[in-house]
């Protein structure tokens, strides 16, 4: 398992902000403890403006650099653009790395999902997936499938891949929560599978696991998955009903599909978050 990550993503933070630091300095320190996964450390590398600009228009780029916070949830930081330009990196270095036949997972911050075209919202600044989907659909790919099983709906990436041919994707998500968008199918390639809130566990793995069968019928050749841990039980920003187990169970699923996959890391705010990732990531290389 190759782990894309950089100590310097932990290099900006708000005092009392959810999306903190210690999310990824707390997992790399419990990824590296542990001996049961043998993983390999990858750095992100870089990004060029041409592939960013296939997800987001010149103005929100350059409004990323002026010093003005975006909404309440995403303030604006000093050098934000360059953390999220790598981080966007992160993801197109996993992508890359399932094209060649490895299992990665992208373990960045910012996290992405919420990013639209036009707008930074939801502590996301630039959408990574679909950077990386457009960038895997640059260099040959017919098909990419996005799963999103953060427990907020993704409504940056559905925006910007909405009705593009050469994707599709499925979002679970817990409804009414932040964003509130993810109510319905949208176009021709977005399907939600939206929860109502303190959904009993066991309904929420039938609609992960609906949603999944509904990702490898529209056989996609590469898969990438938004990982999101906040639809844990434990998470203090949604009512989800996940335990530990079940990323487990959605590694494993993972596992199982033909077409390479790719991961990044969306949300997940508790304190459990490194045991949650590890549990995923080791179910997913089996
Ligand atoms: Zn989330």
């Amino acid at each position: 398992m190759k782990i894309v990550t950089d100590e310097n993503c932990t290099a900006y933070h708000h005092e009392g902000h959810p999306e903190r630091p210690s999310r990824i300095s707390a997992t790399v320190e419990h990824l590296q403890q542990q001996l049961q996964l043998p993983l390999t450390w990858i750095p992100p590398g870089t990004v060029s403006e041409e592939s960013i600009l296939r997800a987001h228009s010149v103005d929100h780029w350059e409004r990323l650099a002026v010093a003005e916070d975006f909404d309440v949830d995403t303030p604006f930081f000093p050098d934000i653009r360059a953390h999220a330009r790598t981080s966007a990196a992160g993801a197109l270095t996993a992508m890359r790395l399932a094209l060649a036949g490895e299992k990665a997972f992208s373990m960045m911050r910012p996290p992405g999902h919420h990013a639209t075209r036009t707008r930074a919202m939801g502590f996301c600044y630039l959408n990574n997936m679909a950077i990386a989907a457009l960038e895997a659909l640059a260099v040959g790919c017919k098909k990419v499938a996005i799963f999103d099983f953060d427990v907020h709906h993704g409504n940056g990436t559905e925006a910007i891949l909405l009705n593009n041919p050469g994707t599709c994707f499925f979002s679970v998500h817990q409804h009414p929560c932040y964003p509130g968008t993810g109510t319905r199918n949208l176009g021709e390639n977005c399907f939600n599978f939206p929860v109502p809130p303190q959904t009993p566990r066991a309904h929420y793995v039938e609609v992960l696991e609906s949603a999944v069968e509904a990702l490898v019928k529209c056989k996609p050749d590469l898969i990438g998955v938004s990982a999101g841990f906040d639809a844990f039980a434990g998470d203090p920003l949604a009512q989800g009903s996940l335990l530990q187990e079940d990323f487990a169970w959605l590694g494993d699923l993972f596992r199982k599909v033909k077409a390479p996959v790719f991961s990044i890391l969306e949300g997940g705010y508790s304190q459990e978050l490194p045991e949650l990732i590890l549990s995923y990531l080791k179910a997913w290389e089996g």
